[in-house]
This record gives structure tokens, C-alpha cells and sequence, in this order.
């Protein structure tokens, strides 16, 4: 109670007068209730009477500046009580100036200057002020109203006016003392604070700015590198050159994706995303993503897992995921003999819940007892002369421990320098599924096994996909990633030119980029869906997103979307898109020996075409076929004979002639010269005979090869 009331009064974002007037009040407060209970006890029932009038007045000034912050108003009604009613009462009750009241006078005229503002501070000091001195001026014309006091009171209460006069005004400017101080040193605090915080700002950006060159400087280098001797280098320095991009952007992908998370994590704003899973894969994922470089370094990777864990747990599966790689990796990158071990157990475990341990141990280099502390700070990076081979940022411990507590897990580490690490990591996760996880190393070999049995070999070559992105160079790289579907892609590169496309082509697919000038991807699917003129309104389509936030799936989906896919894209997420959107029968599995060039074109001579027009090469030989069946022109030609425009005519069977003998239609192509011929010779008896029946050949044709795609 006490400790509220001194929250609501004198809480530090009130104004200091605000405060003095509330102790002020306060003291009024308790000075009237002890007047009041010793009037009692002594008698007089008339000043009872006064004083508790007055102990109302009070706390309604109490209320109208605690409850309703009016200061000035409960200061002008406090300061007008005392200086035009109590004092002059006093005066004339207590002796007038052959008293100590004038000492008083003076304590009500400072109180005014202390608690008011403004211009009401002057007007109530001006009409105090005459109200006091009235007073005593009245007190020299009319002694007559004055009560005669007893002999050698004067001397004493003059006494003790002064006495307490000059107290009250001691205590006041103490306490206005004691809280400029207060403030004064919280500035100070503050400062310090502010200048600290600048300070690590802008050793943050300085490491961050030399962190993010030196990828950004190997890729650059590389790529140059690349480009001078693009003529005269083998493929063997090609795909070195490649590499050593691929790596450097990754390491700089990875950066950046640290930093956005440490600085999510800084500002509040990291979501944990808890969900069901499926321990072991979250274990499968860790072992495939470290040990092919712990094996490359010739060190042991045991993952030592408990049988006995549950297998299904409920957390947030990403964060663990990243946890656990983070030291995995650190533990590989800094070990140079021996083994690396991931052992995970239950430190405590009840019927629905578990404390998950997640140890990684290492026989590297250890680190020093007084770098221990060290270790877990952004960007810090311990034994750096020992280390200065070996990338990296300093960031991933610093990450790893953040978001072990936002988990409300704990992180420690054991090392003996020179000799290894134990990192251990402690989170609670609830239970699912408390069926046994088994044996891991049994269960990996398992999934291995079936894995290179279900290896990836689809294509869907009859697919046309559409990507709308407004920069050309995603567009480069999603058709890169796409041209093992050997489908054939269009892009696009406004949300506008997609809406044109759309018009034109049927696409089995559409992955649509968001962030896009003018009309972004949410509007071009808006406009998709309003429209349903074009060929393409039950076509899925697929939001291309830079930053997945938590709630992405349902936000896209809601708005219309298939699905959703984050950049930079990763080709095996967008692969597992494409086949899950696409139609079954587009796409073909190569498990099987593929059915040859004649057995899928049937009724064409495919031999000498492949080896006359496409060199052999017999994706160029599908892409013919495509185009062909795209460039079906039946209607055209009916439309010439009917129209008897027989120049037109005849350029269009001059091409129907060389496009169908470039796929090997050898009998379609003559046929077509001779109407072609004929259309030459004006010999229209003929072509009337014929025409039909050489279009029914050509739609034939043209149904067999859509068979074949
Ligand atoms: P980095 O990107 O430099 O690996 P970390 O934050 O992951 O950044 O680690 C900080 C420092 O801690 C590293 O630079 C390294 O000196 C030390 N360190 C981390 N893990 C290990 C380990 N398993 N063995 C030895 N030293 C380690």
C-alpha cells in the first residue's frame, strides 16, 4: 500500500513541483489528522470542525493532482486555503504581528512560488500577497479584533515559528536538492549509457562491414578470374573457379542470415515456431550437413544418441536444428585429429516432458580458460593467430546462446586447451510420441539406402513454366536451377509483362515473385484471379519471398497462392515445388530406361533428322518437336483456301514442308510440297481434291507427337 501510494506521488516521471506539492499535501494530510484526534482529546469541538473542512480540502487537492494531475489547480486551491483563510485567521486569533504568524506569512508566499505555474503562480503570489499584508495593515486600524494574549507568548511563539518555519523550508529545498541530484546522476548514467551503446554500434558495423567483405572480395576475385580466362581454361579450373563462389556466397548468405537473426533476437523481435517433429530427423539433417567435411579432414563424426529418446517432440524444430549444427560445425572447423562426437540424452525427463542434452565433443584445440568467457559475444573470435586460417565471423556461438535462452535452455562449455571442447546445450521439449527413437546408426543406414533408391531423376520435359521477377538476374539462376526439368521456362520481368503472358500460353506453373515495382506479385495474383479470360486461371501459382516471416504459408496461401518458396532459391526446394504443382502425367521418371526417340514419335524418321538437324543432340530434337506443335497453323490454312489467298497459302505450306522434314514427317513434308507446288501453279482443282486431306495428316501428326512429349 505504502509502496503504491509512493509509486503514484512521487514516481520519477512526475515533475518535481508536482512532487513537492504532493509531499506538501501529504504533510498537510498527516498534520490534520493528528490535530484533529488531539482536539479531541483535549476538547473543543469548533476547531474539530475547522480542521476537518480543511483535511477535506486537502484531499481533494490530493485527488485533483495524484488521480487527475491537475497540479496547478489543487496548488492554487491549497496555497488560496492557507494564505487567504487559514493564516489570517490565525493572525487574528493568535496575536497578529505580536506573534510568530508573519513568519508563517512568509512560508505561505514561498509555498505559492514552489507549487504553481505559469501565470497563475503570479496572480495567486499577487493576491496572497495583498491578502497577507491587508492583513496586517488591517491589524494597526482595528486592535479591537485582535484575542489578547497571555503575557510571554509572543516571545515564545515567535520561538517556535521560527523554528518550524525555517524546518519546513530546510526540508523543502533538501528534498528539491535530493531529487536534482537524482536526476542529474541518472543524465550522467544515461550518457555513459548511450555512449557505450554507440561505441559497440559501431565496432558491430566496422566487423560487419569487414566480415561481409571478405566473401563479397572472394567472389568478386573468383569471378573475374573466371571471366579472363573464360577461352582458355578447362573445365576442371571452370568449375574451381565455380566452387570457390559457390562457397563464398554461401559463407556471406550465412552471415547475413546471422546478423538478421542477432539483431531480431537484440530487438525482441525473433518468433520461436514450436511444432511436432521427428527427432530423427532432425539428427539425419545435422549428420548430413557436418560429416562429409569431418570425413574430408579424416576425423571420426560418432553420433552416440540415446535409444531410448522419444521420437516425436514438440519446439521449435528449426532453432534446435541450427543449435546443434552451429557447434557441430565449430567442433569440426577447429578440430584437426580425432573425432567429433554429438551424443544427445535426457537429463530429466517426466511423462510429457524432457530435458533434451545435446553434448558435442571434440578433440581439437580447445580453448584458453581466460577466453571461455569470451566466447559467446558477437563477433568475438578466440586465439585468432591459431585460428586465422579457418573462416569465420564470431558470430555462430553468440547466435547459438541466444537462441538456446530464448528457448529458456541453458549453454556451457568444458575445454581443456589443446586437448578438445564440450559444448553441452540443455532445452526442455514436450513429448509426442514416446515410442523409442531406436538405434540411429541403424536407422540412418536405412534411409540412405532408400534414399539412393528414390534418387531424383524426373523430368517434365511437356511443362511450360512461367517466372515473373524484376530482376534479370534471378530470373537467370531459376531458369539454371530449372533446366534439369528440361521443361521449357518463360520469364518475366514486371508483374504487367506476366499478365500479357498469361494471355498468350498456357503454363502448368507460375512462380511469381513479391517485391516487384509498380504492380507487385500480391496484385498480379489479384488481377490472375479477377480475370478469367486468359488461359491460365486454374494454373498454380507461387510466391517467390526474400523475407519468410512467421505466418508466411498461411499469409500466401490465404491470398490466393499455391504455396510459397524463399530466396535465394535453393534447387532442391524448388525442384520438390515444381513436381508437387505439376500434373502427373508431365512429369517422367528416368528409373526406367527411357523409351527411345522412335518408340515415343512413332511415326517419324527420326534418325536422319537427329543426325542431319540437331547434331544428336536430342533435347534440341524435343525443343523442335515443341515448337512444332506449337506452331500448329490448320486454321490458317483453311482460312487461305477459303479466302482463295493462295500467296499466303503457299508460304504456308512452304513451311509446314521444311518444319516437318527437319523433324523427320518426311511423307507430311512431301505432301505439303505438292500442295505448296500447286498453290505455285495456281492448279486450285488440285488443292481443293487434296487440301483436306493432307490437314488431317498434319493434325495427326501433330496429336501423335503431343503424345510422344
Ligand atoms: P566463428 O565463426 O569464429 O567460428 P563462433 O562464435 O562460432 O565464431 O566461435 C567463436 C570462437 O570460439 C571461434 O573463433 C573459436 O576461436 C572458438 N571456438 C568455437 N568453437 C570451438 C571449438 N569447438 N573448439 C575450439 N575453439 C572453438
Amino acid at each position: 500500500m505504502i509502496k503504491k501510494l509512493n509509486h503514484l506521488m512521487f514516481r520519477e516521471e512526475l515533475e518535481i513541483r508536482q512532487r513537492l506539492l504532493n509531499l506538501i499535501l501529504s504533510a498537510a494530510f498527516v498534520g490534520g489528522i493528528v490535530s484533529i484526534i488531539s482536539t479531541l482529546i483535549i476538547g473543543g469541538y469548533e476547531s474539530v470542525l475547522v480542521a476537518s473542512i480543511l483535511l477535506i480540502v486537502v484531499v481533494i487537492c490530493l485527488i485533483l493532482s495524484v488521480r487527475f494531475n491537475k497540479t496547478n489547480l489543487a496548488g492554487a486551491l491549497v496555497v488560496g486555503m492557507a494564505n487567504l483563510l487559514i493564516f489570517p485567521l490565525m493572525y487574528y486569533k493568535s496575536g497578529g504581528s505580536y506573534s510568530g504568524m508573519p513568519v508563517w506569512f512568509v512560508l505561505g508566499l514561498i509555498f505559492t512560488w514552489l507549487t504553481l505555474k505559469g501565470a497563475l503562480c503570479y496572480i495567486m503570489y499577487g493576491i496572497n500577497l495583498i491578502s497577507l499584508l491587508g492583513t496586517i495593515a488591517a491589524s494597526v486600524d482595528h486592535p479591537e479584533w485582535f484575542t489578547e494574549m497571555p503575557e510571554g507568548y509572543m516571545t515564545g511563539d515567535i520561538i517556535q515559528s521560527v523554528a518550524i518555519v525555517s524546518c519546513i523550508i530546510g526540508i523543502i529545498f533538501k528534498y528539491q536538492t535530493y531529487l536534482y541530484e537524482k536526476q542529474r546522476k541518472k543524465i550522467l548514467e544515461t550518457d555513459e549509457l548511450l555512449h557505450t551503446a554507440n561505441e559497440a554500434k559501431s565496432l558491430f558495423l566496422a566487423n560487419m562491414s569487414h566480415e561481409i567483405r571478405t566473401p563479397i572480395n572472394g567472389i568478386i576475385g573468383m569471378n573475374t578470374l573466371l571471366l579472363k580466362n573464360l577461352e582458355n581454361a578447362d573445365k576442371k579450373e571452370i568449375y574451381e573457379y565455380a566452387k570457390n563462389i559457390q562457397s563464398a556466397s554461401q559463407t556471406l548468405l550465412s552471415l547475413v542470415n546471422d546478423i538478421l537473426d542477432i539483431s531480431k533476437i537484440e530487438s525482441g523481435r525473433m518468433e520461436l515456431v514450436s511444432v511436432e517433429y521427428d527427432l530423427f530427423s532432425i539428427l539425419n539433417d545435422c549428420y548430413n550437413m557436418n560429416h562429409t567435411r569431418a570425413s574430408e579432414k579424416k576425423l571420426d563424426f560418432i553420433m552416440d544418441i540415446d535409444n531410448t529418446l522419444p521420437s516425436m517432440l514438440y519446439g521449435d524444430e528449426v532453432h534446435i536444428r541450427q543449435i546443434i549444427n552451429n557447434l557441430l560445425s565449430n567442433a569440426v572447423k577447429y578440430t584437426e585429429h580425432g573425432s567429433v562426437i554429438l551424443s544427445m540424452k535426457a537429463s530429466e525427463r517426466s511423462n510429457d516432458h524432457i530435458n533434451l542434452q545435446i553434448d558435442v565433443k571434440d578433440s581439437g584445440s580447445g580453448i584458453r580458460e581466460e577466453d571461455l568467457d569470451k566466447l559467446f559475444e558477437n563477433f568475438t573470435r578466440v586465439d585468432e593467430r591459431k585460428n586465422r586460417n579457418i573462416e569465420g565471423t564470431g558470430l555462430g556461438l553468440s547466435l547459438t546462446k541466444k537462441l538456446t535462452e530464448l528457448m529458456d535452455g541453458e549453454i556451457k562449455v568444458k575445454s581443456e586447451y589443446g586437448t578438445g571442447s564440450v559444448f553441452t546445450v540443455i532445452i526442455k521439449q514436450r513429448i509426442i510420441d514416446d515410442a523409442p527413437i531406436g538405434n540411429f546408426n541403424e536407422k540412418y543406414n536405412t534411409w540412405i539406402h532408400r534414399k539412393e533408391e528414390e534418387e531424383d531423376d524426373r523430368t517434365a520435359a511437356a511443362a511450360n513454366i512461367l517466372v515473373v521477377d524484376d530482376v534479370p538476374l534471378n530470373l537467370t539462376v531459376a531458369k539454371g536451377l530449372l533446366s534439369s526439368t528440361k521443361a521449357s521456362v518463360d520469364t518475366a520481368l514486371s508483374g504487367n509483362e506476366c499478365l500479357e503472358m498469361i494471355k498468350q500460353k498456357k503454363y502448368h506453373i507460375i512462380f511469381l515473385d513479391h517485391m516487384m515495382p509498380e504492380t507487385d506479385g500480391m496484385e498480379t495474383l489479384k488481377k490472375i484471379k479477377a480475370d478469367n479470360t486468359h488461359l491460365n486461371t486454374d494454373t498454380p501459382v507461387i510466391a517467390l519471398t526474400a523475407n519468410a516471416v512467421v505466418g508466411a504459408r498461411e499469409m500466401y496461401l490465404s491470398a490466393g497462392f499455391a504455396d510459397y518458396l524463399t530466396k535465394p532459391i535453393q534447387e532442391k526446394q524448388l525442384l520438390e515445388m515444381l513436381y508437387r504443382n505439376l500434373p502427373d502425367k508431365i512429369i517422367k521418371t528416368n528409373t526406367t530406361a527411357l523409351p527411345s526417340l522412335k518408340e515415343r514419335f512413332p511415326g517419324l524418321d527420326t534418325e536422319p533428322a537427329l543426325t542431319d538437324y540437331c547434331m544428336g543432340d536430342e533435347d534440341l530434337f524435343i525443343d523442335l518437336i515443341k515448337d512444332y506443335v506449337a506452331w500448329d497453323k490448320r486454321s490458317e490454312m483453311n482460312a487461305c483456301l477459303e479466302a482463295s489467298d493462295w500467296k499466303n497459302y503457299r508460304l504456308l505450306f512452304y513451311s509446314l514442308k521444311s518444319s516437318s522434314l527437319s523433324i523427320g514427317a518426311t511423307a507430311l513434308s512431301a505432301n505439303a510440297e505438292v500442295l505448296e507446288q500447286a498453290a505455285l501453279d495456281d492448279d486450285t482443282a488440285y488443292i481443293h481434291t487434296h487440301h483436306a486431306k493432307v490437314i488431317k495428316e498434319y493434325g495427326e501428326m501433330l496429336d501423335m507427337l503431343r503424345c510422344g512429349l
